[in-house]
């Protein structure tokens, strides 16, 4: 009998594990998002239509033995994991996967793919009308603003 493995997330690093452990265990992916988003292209979905199909990818055939099951966890202990929905899955092992948060339109805010595709494009039509843009860089992301960089001496000329 194979080990049996939780995999909580769906992102680059969930699905990649769970495709990984596939053929070797017993998987079952937990996410609740309709289909595994490329959030590196989110940026550029807002601003070229055209991406905003590209980033959707669905989750159908990437596990050839295990599911994908598609629920919230709410509870994690060691060998158990509740989900929304009020199942309890046991597992010998369980992975953490649930990633990092950002707002919109860094990381889509909403589960499903049509929900999600209104979004960006309401996004898009409000930079389309906008006439002008501000960019700005929060300090504790690391990244410095050039003016910034020039007080700390660390603008190249
Ligand atoms: C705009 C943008 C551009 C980026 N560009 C790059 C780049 O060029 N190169 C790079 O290396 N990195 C880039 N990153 C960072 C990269 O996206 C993150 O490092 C990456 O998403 C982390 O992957 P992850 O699998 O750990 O988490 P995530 O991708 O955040 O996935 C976590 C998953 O867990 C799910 N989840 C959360 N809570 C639960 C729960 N309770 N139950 C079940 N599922 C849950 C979420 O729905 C999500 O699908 C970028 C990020 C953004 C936002």
């Amino acid at each position: 009998m194979s080990a049996k493995v939780i995999v909580v997330g769906g992102g680059y690093g969930g699905a990649a594990a769970a495709k990984a452990l596939d053929p070797a265990v017993d998987v079952t992916l937990v996410e609740p998002r309709e289909t595994f988003v490329h959030h590196v292209g989110a940026l550029r979905a807002v601003v070229d239509p055209a991406w905003a199909e590209r980033i959707f990818l669905p989750y159908d055939g990437l596990l050839a033995r295990g599911t994908v099951r598609r629920d919230r966890a709410e509870e994690v202990t060691a060998g158990r994991v509740r989900l929304a929905s009020g199942a309890v899955l046991d597992a010998d092992f369980v992975v953490l996967a649930t990633g990092s948060a950002y707002p919109f339109p860094a990381k889509i805010d909403v589960p499903d793919r049509a929900g999600a595709r209104e979004r960006l494009r309401a996004a898009h039509d409000a930079v389309a009308r906008a006439t002008g843009c501000c960019c700005w860089a929060p300090a504790r992301s690391g990244w410095s603003s050039p003016a910034r960089s020039r007080r700390r001496g660390r603008t190249r000329r």
